[in-house]
């Protein structure tokens, strides 16, 4: 028996089919939208069972999500505060937005479904992207009130009905329309549910594996989803984030890591956040063991609102240099609804931001401070995140310069207060500038390394990618520190001191060794210069100049403004070692001979430069074997 029939008051004719066809990305947050409102009911009869508001049972309280693929129907069900007839025409019937003129004019520029939805309270009404037809039963806690039964076809008319419904709380049924049949499947529903309510703070029970349905294999033939078991709870009601860092131990923060990812090696270490001032956030932050391709590791942090899943692209909430961290946040203060306007725009976004930055820095501190063994062992893994925030926050870098460190060819690690003393004495040049000498390879870069080691200077090793900034970012904070890779020039001129003594050649010898050797290279690109340098150094010596080679460098990892220094042409230094005895050699040998020698000392200076390849790699091993 009808007993009243009514008109949803939203002032357009037009709502529901702006809903269907203009929010039909993201299907499946209906069932987020659903079960959300299940557990916020569940949540306010038991604030009101414990207030003393209600003093019936409360029962058990778990919420049901069924599929029936006959009736090609997805219900929830809760046991929560439920519904009178009036409740249902204030809070269902009337959509909560000032008006349609603001809507219509709105939902042209939404992007997504959240937008829409997040603006204008329609949480509920979701449920028309991929429903026909929604019916609620609901009984409410209160006591005499009468059940209830509200029916609507996606139009603008609805249906109240008497019900008969025995027991407090509310079913929301949804009869699919033909396209989203999809949600039929219980694997499909199982996903969605482990991706959104995984962590709801009431339990939820799903599923009941029909004969018909085996488990679900992909396109390849492989297993996709393991077998449902009967009626089984499907979430974690309590999970980590929400219990005080006292109350857990290591083996549960790993448990938990491995609960959210299932196949990810030990994580480092882990932050536990909590605020509830100026906002409200609580979460975990694991970082975690990097791996080189780091697309693949971006985006693993999952933001929650009061334990509903909300997105795993939390840009705007996390500085980007920790967008490599894994973890979970939740915070209130994060609409559920979302969306990336909204984000960028939003203040508390915005604190949230620097107080993870803040945290992480603290963190390190900490970990520095507590065991600087165990620090330098993780540095390898952290110093990325460390180097990157340094360059990408200010705040950051005054906090970390404290516990950034730097490592030199023997592993040895050094702050960089306690580097700059150690290099102080021997390798400042005459400008009163400390030179920092490093290598990007270790290997290949084995004989500027030793020379230099020769001499006792010592070099850093500044093999990661980022290596390059880092080491810019240094130098404009640092006062008067250059860093110079060991091969950029001759040592004398990497470290210049006062006492740079003229080469033992005259005026008119000079020249001739440089058109010599120039001949013998017969290349433009190489600008040949005669130099005086200890006897015991290589004759000839090939370099790229250190500013050049490094913004080449940095064009190559792609960056603002750097593609016209990739697109330089290369050119280098060749330094000839005027003081060295090939030198006389080269003056007294006559014709031919001497450019053979050149070219073979310049070959040489390329082949421990690794710059020796192709045809003039040949040709240099048939003129060696010549040679002796
Ligand atoms: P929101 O949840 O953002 O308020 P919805 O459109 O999802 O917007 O729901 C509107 C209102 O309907 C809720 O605020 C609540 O009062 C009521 N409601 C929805 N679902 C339930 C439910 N399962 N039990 C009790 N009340 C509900």
């Amino acid at each position: 028996m009808i007993q009243e029939k009514g008109t949803i008051s939203i002032h357009t004719e037009n709502i529901f089919p702006i809903i269907k066809k203009f929010l039909y990305s993201d299907h499946e947050i209906f069932l987020r939208e659903l079960v959300s409102n299940a557990v916020d009911a569940t949540q306010k009869i038991k604030r009101l069972a414990s207030l003393g508001q209600y003093n019936g049972e409360l029962g058990d309280l778990t919420i049901e999500v069924s599929v029936d693929e006959t009736a090609k129907t997805i219900t929830v069900k809760d046991r929560g505060l439920g519904m009178t007839a009036e409740e249902i025409k204030k809070y269902i019937n009337q959509i909560a937005f000032s008006g349609a003129t603001e809507f219509m004019e709105k939902f042209k520029e939404a992007k997504d479904a959240n937008e829409i939805i997040g603006r204008f309270g329609l949480g509920f009404y979701s449920s028309f992207m991929v429903a026909d037809k929604v019916e609620i039963q609901t009984l409410s806690y209160q006591e005499g009130a009468e059940p209830a039964r509200w029916v609507c076809d996606g139009s603008t008319e609805f249906e109240i009905t008497e019900a008969n419904r025995t027991e407090r709380g509310t079913e929301v049924t949804l009869y699919l329309n033909s396209e989203s049949e999809e949600f039929l499947n219980r694997w499909k529903i199982q996903e969605i549910l482990d991706k959104y309510a995984k962590f709801l703070p009431v339990p939820i029970k799903f599923g009941t594996k029909p004969e018909s349905v085996e488990d679900g294999v992909d396109e390849e033939g492989k297993t996709k989803y393991n077998s449902i078991e009967v009626d089984n709870i499907i979430n974690n009601t309590n999970p980590i984030w929400t219990k005080a860092p006292s109350e857990l131990n290591d083996e549960d923060y790993l448990n938990f890591y491995k609960e959210l990812y299932p196949f990810s090696e030990d994580p480092l270490f882990w932050i536990h956040l909590n605020v509830d001032y100026p906002f409200n956030l609580t979460g975990v932050l694991y970082f975690p063991k990097l791996k080189n391709d780091f697309e693949i590791q971006r985006n693993k942090i999952k933001l929650f609102s009061r334990q509903v899943f909300i997105t795993d692209e939390v840009k705007d909430i996390v500085p980007e240099f920790l967008m490599l961290l894994h973890g979970v946040i939740d915070s209130p203060d994060i609409p559920l609804n979302v969306s990336r306007s909204f984000l960028q725009a939003d203040s508390s976004v915005k604190k949230i931001n620097s107080y993870i930055s803040r945290k992480v820095a603290d963190k390190l501190a900490e970990l520095y401070k507590k065991d600087r063994k165990a620090y330098e062992n993780k540095w390898n893994d952290i110093g990325l995140f460390v180097k990157y925030g340094m360059i990408s926050e200010e705040k950051f870098a005054e906090k970390a310069k404290e516990f950034a460190l730097l490592t030199n060819t023997a592993n040895e690690h050094f702050t960089l207060d306690e580097y700059k003393e150690k290099v102080k004495p021997l390798q400042t040049d005459k400008s009163e500038t400390a030179v920092y000498l490093y290598t990007q390879d270790a290997q290949r870069q084995d004989t500027y390394v030793q020379a230099a080691q020769k001499r006792s200077y010592d070099v850093l090793v500044m093999n990661s990618p980022i290596d390059n900034h880092f080491m810019q970012h240094l130098e404009t904070k640092l006062e008067k520190v250059s860093f110079k890779r060991v091969d950029a020039d001759v040592l004398d001129k990497l470290i210049e001191k006062e006492d740079t003594q003229a080469h033992a050649l005259t005026e008119d010898d000079s020249k001739k060794v440089k058109e010599i050797f120039e001949k013998a290279i017969n290349n433009p690109a190489m600008k040949v210069e005669i130099e005086s340098l200890h006897p015991e150094e290589m004759p000839v010596h090939i370099s790229m100049q250190e500013w050049m080679r490094r913004m080449k460098d940095m064009a190559k990892l792609g960056g603002n403004g750097m593609n016209f220094y990739g697109s330089l042409p290369d050119s280098y230094k060749v330094a000839i070692n005027g003081n060295h005895k090939l030198v006389n050699k080269i003056l007294e040998a006559e014709g031919e001979k001497q450019t053979d020698i050149a070219k073979q000392a310049f070959d040489l200076a390329l082949l421990s430069q690794g710059m020796l390849t192709g045809a003039d790699l040949t040709a240099f091993v048939e003129r060696s074997v010549k040679l002796i």
